[in-house]
């Protein structure tokens, strides 16, 4: 069998050159990781359930006409996705103090925000990927005005999007991360949402108990973070009820 070639390995995903010119295979580690990588462990099951949750946002978003670089999944750790170049920025929008909104500015995790603020983080793991602002961006040419126009109206979307969906099975959407990627259509360039959704880049919250329901139970060891990204699924019917532990494909059709 042909020997497929990797394009880039990350934390917790590895990239595959697609089948198709302009395709990428994008496969799910078991990798766990916090604070740049300084913390690390394999959660069983984790590169499953994250492919699955990230199909059924990028789904939904691609349905209500968010785009995004989600084509289809593959199998139960990769997915087809369509290649972009990816803005270096990781696009952070929250609703709710938490982490290192609530250290840098002395808010107490959990209170309500005015409304949703926006903020922009510089993807350099050697640096830590630093806060960055708007000036920035422009300056050093990240990406340009209307680009961070689109940005911020593509960010927009999907928070509103993601808080209704996480709503409507009893879960509070506190804040996430999203990446944005730039494709060409005839000369022209599109800005599409891309790299993956899941409770590794979100944090979930329960609406009755205030329950973690999304990696910071791996941050701050507070149990089974299979447990938690499993009850996630469950509740949005991404697994069949009753089912068990993820990583066996033989439990999810
Ligand atoms: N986040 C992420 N990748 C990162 C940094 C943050 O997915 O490299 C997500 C994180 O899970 C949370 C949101 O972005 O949902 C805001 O994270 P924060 O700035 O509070 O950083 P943290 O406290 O996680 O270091």
């Amino acid at each position: 069998m042909a020997r497929r070639k990797k394009i880039y390995e990350g934390k917790a995903k590895t990239l595959y050159e697609g089948p198709e010119p302009g395709t990428i295979v994008q496969y799910f580690k078991d990798d766990a990781t916090a604070f740049n990588a300084e913390k690390h462990a394999i959660i069983e099951g984790k590169g499953v359930l994250n492919n699955l949750l990230s199909e059924y946002f990028f789904t939904g978003l691609n349905n209500v006409g968010v785009p995004t670089h989600f084509m289809r999944r593959l199998n139960m750790r990769e997915q087809l996705v369509r290649a972009c170049e990816i803005i270096p920025l990781e696009v952070v929008v929250r609703n709710y103090a938490a982490g290192s909104m609530s250290k840098r500015l002395g808010i107490a995790e959990g209170t309500q925000l005015p409304r949703p603020i926006i903020e922009y983080y510089y993807k350099d793991d050697k640096l830590s990927d630093p806060m960055v602002t708007e000036e920035h961006i422009a300056a050093f040419g990240w990406a340009s005005q209307q680009d961070m126009d689109d940005v911020v109206s593509l960010a927009l979307r999907v928070n509103d999007f993601l808080s209704g969906v996480m709503f409507g099975v009893g879960i509070r959407l506190i804040d996430f991360k999203i990446e944005i990627g730039r494709v060409w259509e005839n000369d022209f360039a599109r800005l599409i949402v891309a790299d993956e959704i899941s409770p590794d880049s979100m944090r979930l919250w329960d609406v009755e108990t205030g329950a973690k329901l999304d990696k910071d139970v791996f941050r701050r060891d507070l149990g089974s973070l299979t447990d938690a990204y499993t009850e996630v699924a469950r509740r949005l019917g991404v697994m069949p009820k009753g089912q068990g532990i993820p990583g066996k494909p033989t439990l999810i059709n």
